[in-house]
């Protein structure tokens, strides 16, 4: 059984997915991180960003494989383990470019189909209704209220930490503008853009609790 859930950066697609995942037993599947992993592996090699042959046939050759058995998915490729190296400001610059790729996308592909066979994964992205999944059985698509994604996005950067408002401020309107450029280019690329399947059910993140938005996707998954 396949839960496909889409959306924009910092919709809360990870936090719902892992919720979902650790409630009824499934695999998550992080597939940003498929392609995080990429632009990163793209820095590692010296790969110009600019030349799509170099970008693909990198992508093509790497050996990328998860760990999910811990509370946080790992992530490795050729055997050296990239789940912090991927997670950077740095990646999150580039790593639409490289996306964008159809290439990329392509070579990407049997590794998530690879990842969730014979099993319950809980699979989250922005094409995971439209292509990479499109037999899902239940397809959510998650949004939320600009500013909420990067409030949300400034405080998964900080646990535990205490921000005077300024600083709060400051780095949430950083944020928002990364956020809302990388949703352009994930929304106008031309190969399997950021969109909902048209069977997906949308859901507002920003009205609800977590507990909220998992309980309405298990009713879907009930049905
Ligand atoms: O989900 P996350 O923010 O980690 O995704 C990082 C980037 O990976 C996105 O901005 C997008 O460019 C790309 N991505 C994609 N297709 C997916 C998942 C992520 O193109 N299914």
């Amino acid at each position: 059984m396949i839960v496909a859930i889409d959306g924009p950066a910092g919709s809360g697609k990870s936090t719902i997915a892992r919720e979902i995942a650790r409630r009824m037993g499934f695999e998550k599947l992080d597939t940003g991180a498929l392609y995080r992993t990429v632009a990163f592996a793209c820095t590692l090699h010296g790969v110009d960003l600019d030349d799509e042959d170099g970008v693909v046939t990198l992508s093509r050759s790497l050996d990328i494989s998860f760990d999910s058995a811990g509370e946080a998915t790992r992530i490795s490729v050729d055997g050296r383990d990239v789940s912090d190296d991927i997670r950077t400001p740095a990646v999150d610059r580039i790593v639409s470019k490289v996306s964008a790729y159809p290439g990329v996308r392509e070579a990407m592909l049997p590794v998530q189909r690879l990842f969730a066979q014979d099993r319950d994964v809980v699979a989250e992205g922005r094409d995971i209704g439209t292509v990479v999944f499109p037999n899902a059985l239940v397809k959510v698509f998650l949004t939320a209220d600009p500013r909420e994604r990067a409030r949300r996005r400034v405080l998964q950067r900080h646990p535990g930490e205490q921000l005077s408002d300024e600083a709060l401020q400051r780095e949430v309107d950083e944020t928002l503008a990364d956020l809302e450029r990388r949703d352009r280019l994930d929304s106008s690329r031309e190969t399997a853009p950021l969109r909902a399947a048209d069977d997906a059910v949308r859901i507002d993140s920003s009205r609800f609790t977590i507990d909220e938005v998992v309980d309405q996707i298990r009713d879907l998954i009930s049905k």
